[in-house]
């Protein structure tokens, strides 16, 4: 069962251990862990039981420690010097250094990263010394806890640690905006009004997926992340010129190239390893990527969805 505790340091020291640790921020609890570390960043999807990767938001204590992992164009300056500490998400690109799981920009090139406005919460991140994914701290599907006693409630055994933060002051979700061209884009609406952000931007904000703005959200596909090469799914043996992403310990013989998502049939660790692993063939130009089976349990659902998307391109 889930330690309810005060003690910032402790939390700290938690997260730098890899473990999930849920805090207060100012809009709703988030579900953290270090955003670096990919078992970490998958364990967050396994404990809210989400059935599909969706990015996830990285917090971080100060606009210079944002800037460390994304690229900043003179509109998220803006709009990250007017908002910040506050309910605002930035979807920048990512920088080609940024230390980030790739597992929580679910293989796009973009990062969705905010400094949340609870003092506490900053103490968090500035002590951890890493960025930490945090999405709500509810299973998915279920309402979003603005209490410990509410998390506490929802994951209370499947997490470490709950850091007690009082009540969230907002209650509602961050407002997320993409930043990665000129135009600013909403993808969601959330705790700061849009009003505010145009106002801010000197410009009005799109709305994605209307005539004016590139879509941009998860799920619309033109962003996903996709290899450049076709993707096999299922396969049993390899055929010529394919490479393999392998799964278990059971692989078949071949010359080409190959990585195991798990070699024990873990699949939680499958998900951590998934966009990593597929970007590391895929520079390598096979005729085609062969994936072995994955069992349709626990994060393999997700895990299957990103396949299938992918290999439907
Ligand atoms: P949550 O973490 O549950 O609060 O949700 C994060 C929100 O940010 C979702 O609505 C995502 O769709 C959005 N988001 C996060 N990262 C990105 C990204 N790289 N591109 C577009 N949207 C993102
Ligand atoms: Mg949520």
């Amino acid at each position: 069962l889930a330690e309810l505790t005060t003690d910032v340091a402790k939390a700290a020291a938690a997260l730098r251990n890899g473990k999930l640790v849920a805090f207060a921020t100012e809009t709703v609890y988030g579900l953290g862990g270090d955003a670096t570390n990919d078992e970490a960043v998958a364990r967050i999807f396994a404990a809210k039981g989400r059935p599909q990767f969706n990015p996830l938001i990285t917090h971080v204590p100060s606009l210079a420690a944002a800037r460390e992992l994304g690229v900043f164009n003179d509109v998220a300056l803006k709009l990250a010097e007017a908002f910040w500490p506050g309910p605002l998400t930035l979807v920048v690109p990512r920088r080609p250094c940024c230390p980030v799981s790739p597992l929580a920009s679910a293989g796009l090139d973009s990062l969705a990263i905010r400094v949340p406005g609870n003092a506490q919460a900053r103490e968090l991140l500035e002590r951890a010394g890493v960025p930490v994914v945090a999405p709500s701290a509810n299973p998915s599907g279920r309402l979003s806890p603005t209490t410990a006693e509410h998390v506490a409630r929802g994951l209370g055994e499947r997490i470490e640690l709950i850091l007690d933060g009082g009540s969230c002051p907002i209650g509602l979700e961050s407002t997320v905006i993409a930043c990665t061209d000129d135009r600013p884009v909403l993808l969601r609406p959330g705790g700061l009004a849009v009003e505010e952000i145009a106002a801010a931007a000197g410009a009005p904000i799109a709305e994605a997926g209307s005539d004016d703005a590139a879509p941009a959200s998860p799920g619309m596909l033109a962003s996903h992340y996709a290899p450049s090469v076709p993707v096999r799914l299922n396969a049993t043996d390899v055929r010529d010129g394919e490479a393999l992403l392998a799964f278990g310990p059971d692989v078949p013989v071949h010359a080409g190239a190959m990585r195991n998502l798990s070699p024990r049939g873990d699949v939680v660790e499958a998900a951590a390893n998934l966009f990593g692993m597929l970007h590391e063939l895929d520079v390598l130009k096979p005729k085609a990527i062969a994936v072995m089976p994955i069992p349709e349990r626990g994060l393999g659902r997700a895990i299957n969805d990103r396949l299938r998307r992918a290999a439907f391109q």
